[in-house]
C-alpha cells in the first residue's frame, strides 16, 4: 500500500487529500499539522473550513484511509509520496520585505524530514512558492540525508476557494514538474499515478521543476491581471455612460478572450492573487527584469485603485462624510462559498470607512443571500436619503431605485445623485 502524507492541513491540503483519499481507496493518506485545534476540528463534525461538499468527501475517508494527526513525525517517516502544503505567505521583515515569499515554514518542514526520514521520499511541493525552490529545498534534504534519495516534484495546486472540491475532482490540469533524470521521471510516473485514479491522461501535465513552479504564479497572475483589466474599464465606464456589463459581456464573446473573469468588483481578495504577484514582482526584479516586475506591479495598484474609489464613492456621495453613520456591511469573506476573510477586500473598505469615523456592523452568511432581502423593509427602517452601494453587482438596481434607494453599481451609468457628488481621486 503506497502511503501518503501532507505537512499542513490547510485550505489547499485537507480538501486536496480527502479528494486523494476518496479516488484511491488503496492509498493511505495521514494529514498532518502542528496545530492541535486544525487537527481536533478536523477530527470533529465542525470542520475547520468551509467548503461545498468537503464535509461529504471528509466523512466518507475519516477514519478508514483518510487521518488527521498532529504526529507530523511518525506519518512522515512512514510515508512513500510526502505533500507539503505549508502557508506561504509574504515576507513581513528583512531581505525582501512586503513582496518575497516567507519559506520559514517551507524550510522547517523540509529539515524535519531530512531528521525522521529513514527510506527514499518523494517530495511534492504543494504550496506556491517561488521559482527555484524545489533546488533549495533539494540542498536541505540531501545534505542532511544520510544516503536516503529524496525526489523533488512541483505538483501546484490550482483549486479556487468556495468550488475546492469540484476543481479537484474534475481539474482543468495537473500539473507536475520534476527533475529530467531517469529517477526524476519515476517520480513523475509515481504521482502520475496517483492522479490516474481519476483524472484523465491528457489532463496531467509533466514539465520542468521550474516551468512547474513558475506556472502557478503566471496562472494567479493572469487571472488577476483580468480582474483589474475590468475593473479598470469599470472606472472609464462611469466617466462616460458606458455599462461594465453590457462591455464585459461583449468583450468576453470573443472566443480568443472568453467570458469568465470579466466581472467588474470592488477588487480581488484572498490569501493568492496579491502575495503570488508580489513573489512574481520580487523575482523579475531579482532577476534584473524592472519592466516585467512593473507591469505586474500595476495589477496590484489598480486593485487597490479600485478599493479606494468605492470608499471615496460612499463617502463623497453621503455629504462627503460618513463620521457617525451607521453602515451595514453585507458580505466579509473575499467571494461567496468560502469562509475565508484572508485579504478580502472588505478589510481595506472598512478600514477606510472606519478612517472616516463610520459606525459599521458586519454581516457574512458564508452563501450568498443579499440578492432576496426585503428591500422594502430595509428602506422603510432606514434614514434618508438611503444608499446601497453594490462592490459586486449583485443587487437589482433598477427594483431598489424604485423603492426610493439612491443605488451605486461598480462600473453603471451613475444615479444623478452620484453624478452630482463625484468622488475625488
Ligand atoms: P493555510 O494557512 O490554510 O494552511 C497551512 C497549514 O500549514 C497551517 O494549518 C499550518 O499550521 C501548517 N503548517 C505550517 N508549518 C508547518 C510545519 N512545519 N509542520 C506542519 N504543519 C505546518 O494555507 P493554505 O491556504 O492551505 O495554503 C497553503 C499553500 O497553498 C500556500 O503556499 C498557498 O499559496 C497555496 N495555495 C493556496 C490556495 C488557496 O486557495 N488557499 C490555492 C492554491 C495554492
Amino acid at each position: 500500500m503506497v502511503k501518503i502524507c501532507c505537512i499542513g492541513a490547510g485550505y489547499v491540503g485537507g480538501p486536496t487529500m480527502a479528494v486523494i483519499a476518496l479516488k484511491c481507496p488503496s492509498i493511505e493518506v495521514a494529514v498532518v499539522d502542528i496545530s492541535i485545534t486544525r487537527i481536533n476540528a478536523w477530527n470533529s463534525d465542525q470542520l475547520p473550513i468551509y467548503e461545498p461538499g468537503l464535509e461529504d468527501v471528509v466523512k466518507q475517508c475519516r477514519g478508514k484511509n483518510l487521518f488527521f494527526s498532529t504526529d507530523v513525525e511518525k506519518h512522515v517517516s512512514e510515508a512513500d509520496i510526502i505533500f507539503v502544503s505549508v502557508n506561504t505567505p509574504t515576507k513581513t521583515r528583512g531581505l525582501g520585505a512586503g513582496k518575497a515569499a516567507d519559506l520559514t515554514y517551507w524550510e522547517s518542514a523540509a529539515r524535519m524530514i531530512a531528521d525522521v526520514s529513514k527510506s527514499n521520499k518523494i517530495v511534492v511541493e504543494k504550496s506556491t512558492v517561488p521559482v527555484k525552490t524545489a533546488e533549495a529545498i533539494e540542498k536541505i534534504l540531501t545534505h542532511n540525508s544520510k544516503g536516503i534519495n529524496f525526489q523533488i516534484l512541483s505538483n501546484p495546486e490550482f483549486l479556487a476557494e468556495g468550488t475546492a472540491i469540484q476543481d479537484l475532482l474534475k481539474p482543468d490540469r495537473v500539473l507536475i514538474g520534476g527533475r529530467e533524470t531517469p529517477d526524476g521521471q519515476k517520480a513523475i510516473q509515481a504521482l502520475k499515478d496517483v492522479y490516474a485514479h481519476w483524472v484523465p491522461e491528457d489532463r496531467i501535465l509533466a514539465t520542468n521543476l521550474w516551468s512547474a513552479e513558475l506556472s502557478k504564479l503566471a496562472a494567479n497572475a493572469f487571472l488577476a491581471q483580468r480582474i483589474s483589466s475590468v475593473n479598470a474599464m469599470s472606472a472609464l465606464c462611469e466617466a462616460t455612460g458606458a455599462d461594465v456589463t453590457q462591455v464585459s459581456h461583449a468583450v468576453g464573446k470573443d472566443s480568443r478572450i472568453g467570458p469568465k473573469f470579466l466581472n467588474a468588483s470592488v477588487g480581488f481578495g484572498g490569501s493568492c492573487f496579491q502575495k503570488d504577484i508580489l513573489n512574481l514582482v520580487y523575482i523579475c526584479e531579482c532577476n534584473g527584469l524592472p519592466e516585467v516586475a512593473n507591469y505586474w506591479k500595476q495589477v496590484i495598484k489598480v486593485n487597490d485603485y479600485q478599493k479606494n474609489r468605492f470608499v471615496n464613492r460612499v463617502v463623497s456621495s453621503m455629504f462627503n462624510t460618513v463620521s457617525g453613520k451607521k453602515i451595514a456591511v453585507l458580505g466579509f469573506a473575499f467571494k461567496k462559498d468560502t469562509g475565508d476573510t484572508r485579504e478580502t477586500p472588505a478589510i481595506d473598505v472598512c478600514k477606510g470607512l472606519l478612517g472616516d469615523k463610520a459606525r459599521l456592523s458586519i454581516y457574512d452568511p458564508q452563501v450568498n443571500e443579499f440578492k432576496t432581502l426585503d428591500y422594502q423593509r430595509i428602506y422603510d427602517n432606514m434614514r434618508k436619503p438611503a444608499f446601497v452601494f453594490d462592490g459586486r453587482n449583485i443587487v437589482n438596481a433598477e427594483k431598489l431605485r424604485e423603492i426610493g434607494f439612491i443605488v451605486y453599481s461598480i462600473g453603471k451609468p451613475l444615479d444623478p445623485w452620484l453624478e452630482d457628488m463625484p468622488a475625488v481621486a
